[in-house]
């Protein structure tokens, strides 16, 4: 099953994207996931996506969709995969068409999630991820058994650098710009797979596989 999942930041993309890689044995692959990790390590990639990062902007197509194409060439990715993050412009979309094309294939379903845009923005002042694995959190929905520590895997839980109010302000406004005609794009072919995530992530995620059953890709 190869699947994309769409929503504004803060949206719950990662949270349900985590859940369906353990459930259906999916490679999980985040845009977002690679580029801090490259900026954590100091790559030259990691120095170029910072740039744009901080400042809730879009890291330019072309640098972006070879780093897809390069992640899309590993072998956990033969079970399926679940794209977070990415397409987010249309000529993202058009080139990832092109590099499943290549091998004969394309995506069975595009999951959007849906919430409202002040709900978003307080729940993005409070989140609150792990540095080494990942896993997120919110200070007061969801918060860490030890403050500062990761339950999961026992790394350093911190706010990430771009989700401040003013960050968080322009990433919504490139969402709503590059990333959102996406959803048209999509629903033309049939694809879209919708889940509400404005009350909980586990109503979101009962609609969502309600979606991939009725399309029977589970
Ligand atoms: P995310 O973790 O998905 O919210 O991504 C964090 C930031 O990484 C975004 O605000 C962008 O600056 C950058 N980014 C992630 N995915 C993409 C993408 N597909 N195209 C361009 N920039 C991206």
């Amino acid at each position: 099953m190869k699947l994309i999942i769409l929503g504004a930041p803060g949206s719950g993309k990662g949270t349900t994207a985590t859940v369906l890689r353990e459930k259906y044995s999916l490679a999980h692959i985040s845009t977002g996931d690679i580029f801090r990790a490259n900026i954590k390590n100091g790559t030259p990639l990691g120095v170029e996506a910072k740039s744009y990062i901080d400042k809730g902007a879009l890291v330019p197509d072309s640098v972006t969709i070879r780093m897809v194409e390069d992640r899309l060439s590993q072998d956990d990715t033969k079970n399926g995969y679940i794209l977070d993050g990415f397409p987010r412009t249309l000529a993202q979309a058009q080139a990832l068409d092109e590099i499943l094309a290549k091998s004969g294939s394309s995506i069975d379903a595009v999951l959007s999630i849906v919430v409202d845009d002040e709900i978003i923005k307080d729940r993005v002042s409070s989140r609150r991820v792990c540095e080494k694995c990942g896993a997120s959190y919110n200070v007061r929905f969801k918060p860490t058994k030890v403050e500062g520590v990761c339950d999961e895997c026992g790394g350093k839980v911190v706010q990430r650098a771009d989700d401040t109010a003013e960050t968080v302000a322009a990433r919504l406004e490139t969402y709503y710009k590059n990333t959102k005609p996406l959803i048209d794009f999509y629903e033309k072919r049939g694809l879209i797979v919708e889940g509400n995530n404005d009350k909980s992530s586990e109503d979101c995620l009962k609609q969502i596989e309600e979606g991939l059953k009725s399309k029977g890709l589970i």
